[in-house]
């Protein structure tokens, strides 16, 4: 289920900025696997420029912890998912060509 607070974030035209640009400076290479699942699975994994510290109701008015980049991370889909385990949550996810397409809820 997505969350309220962080829904603006992840929709407004600024984190999508902030997302593509910090996800092109780190090339679309996972920053956990290396993208070692684009090698196993044979196809370009999807990425996600995840916080490192969540986003809560606290911290969500923070410039520094939604846009600053020491708080990404630019994880493929499969890692991603790893570092989230059962939570759930709504960042920005990349196409193969590394367009923004959005939100999601991922799983
Ligand atoms: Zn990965
Ligand atoms: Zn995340």
């Amino acid at each position: 289920m997505a969350k309220e607070f962080s829904k603006n974030i992840y929709n407004s035209q600024r984190w999508r900025k902030v997302a593509r640009a910090y996800a092109e400076s780190q090339h679309y290479v996972c920053e956990r696997c290396h993208n070692r699942s684009f090698i196993r699975n044979g196809k370009l994994p999807r990425f996600i420029v995840h916080h490192k510290r969540h986003l809560s109701p606290e911290n969500v008015r923070d410039d520094n912890t939604v846009y600053g980049w020491s708080n990404l991370e630019l994880l493929c889909i499969y890692c991603h998912n790893t570092v989230h385990g059962v939570s759930l949550d709504r960042e920005c996810l990349f196409d193969d060509d590394g367009n923004p397409i959005g939100i999601v809820d991922h799983i």
